[in-house]
């Protein structure tokens, strides 16, 4: 099984689309298993209509809670807390209450170690929930966390080690994952592990400096990158400017693919970009892209180092 997980440096670069339009083409010939690891805005699904098998809750760690009928108001707690998540509540019949912030709450346990009175519990918070769901293109594993959560690296992890058992239950012989955008946890969480990371850029001055940024993180984590231009008929100085770059970086570009506004045409139907060249109407088929899609797609299978039935 191999693992190619599809980043950019920042969102809206057709990262996704490029990712559908890949999982289309793979599924022809391949068994696949797909993830969407952007757990903050996932919309893989939108392309794949997932059809739900199954959904968990996400446990994202601990909060803090004062059992009043315990507290002996010596406050201590609000003391210890370096989050400032505790805070005075007035007095009960001339006893000071405190009460916990959960969204200032850490889950560090340092009021819970204080506290005299054995007041304080640590309790598990579902901080979201995972899916895996059939698509046409083979089983899907996303994700969701809830707003104002944190711990997205973890819930990503999570979400990649269940796909990966999926893959091998299966046999698949490929894990496509659609990368977070950014540089951030999530994103390394997405990227650790995977045998090939593809970079969707586009041919813009910030473009060049988010593919750098990205560039920087998959060569740190090791993982071998190949470069997409995305639009990149869009702007022809910016697209030979990521050109040179990459050449002075040994990174190989895969694919140059021109803009078709059939491609958002495609998603608002829930379809990748091939599925729509082969039955879209004529006058805005996108078979350029489709076919540039196609091309990088043969590149990329034999430039995907290794394999990882052993991880
Ligand atoms: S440390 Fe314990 S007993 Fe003291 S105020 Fe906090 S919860 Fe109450
Ligand atoms: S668990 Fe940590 S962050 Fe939360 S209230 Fe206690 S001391 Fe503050």
């Amino acid at each position: 099984m191999k693992e190619i997980v599809v980043l950019s440096g920042k969102g809206g670069t057709g990262k996704t689309s490029v990712l559908a339009a890949l999982a289309h083409l793979g599924a022809r010939e391949q068994r696949l298993v797909l993830v969407d690891a952007d757990v903050d805005a996932a919309n893989l699904g939108l392309v794949l209509a997932p059809a739900g098998l199954a959904e968990h809750d996400f446990v994202g760690g601990k909060l803090a809670k004062i059992a009043s009928d315990r507290c002996t108001g010596c406050g201590d707690c609000l003391r210890a807390c370096r989050f400032e998540a505790i805070r005075a509540a007035g007095k009960e019949d001339g006893v000071p209450r405190y009460v916990v912030d959960p969204l200032a709450c850490e889950g560090c346990a340092a009021c819970f170690h204080r506290c005299p009175a054995a007041a304080i519990s640590m309790r598990e918070q579902v901080a979201g929930r995972w899916f895996v769901a059939n698509t046409r293109f083979g089983t899907l594993v996303h994700a969701h966390l809830f707003a104002g959560q944190e711990n997205s690296g973890k819930l990503v992890m999570l979400v990649k080690q269940q796909a990966r058992e999926l893959a091998r239950e299966q046999g698949a012989d490929y894990l496509l994952v659609d990368g977070p955008p950014g540089i951030g946890c999530p994103v390394i969480a997405a990227c650790s592990g995977a045998d090939l990371a593809l970079l969707v850029a586009e041919p813009t001055v910030a473009g060049i400096h988010d593919l750098e940024r990205i560039l920087a993180t998959t060569e740190h984590f090791r993982v071998r990158a190949l470069v997409c231009i995305n639009k990149s008929d869009l702007n022809s100085a910016r697209s030979r400017e990521i050109e040179r770059f990459c050449a002075d970086r040994g990174v190989v570009v895969v694919g140059r693919v021109p803009f078709d506004s059939a491609v958002t045409a495609a998603m608002v139907q829930g379809l990748t970009i091939g599925e729509w060249a082969e039955h879209g109407p004529p006058a805005a088929d996108g078979s350029a892209v489709a076919s540039e899609l196609a091309q990088m797609w043969r590149k990329i299978e034999p430039l995907v180092p290794r394999q990882t039935d052993s991880t």
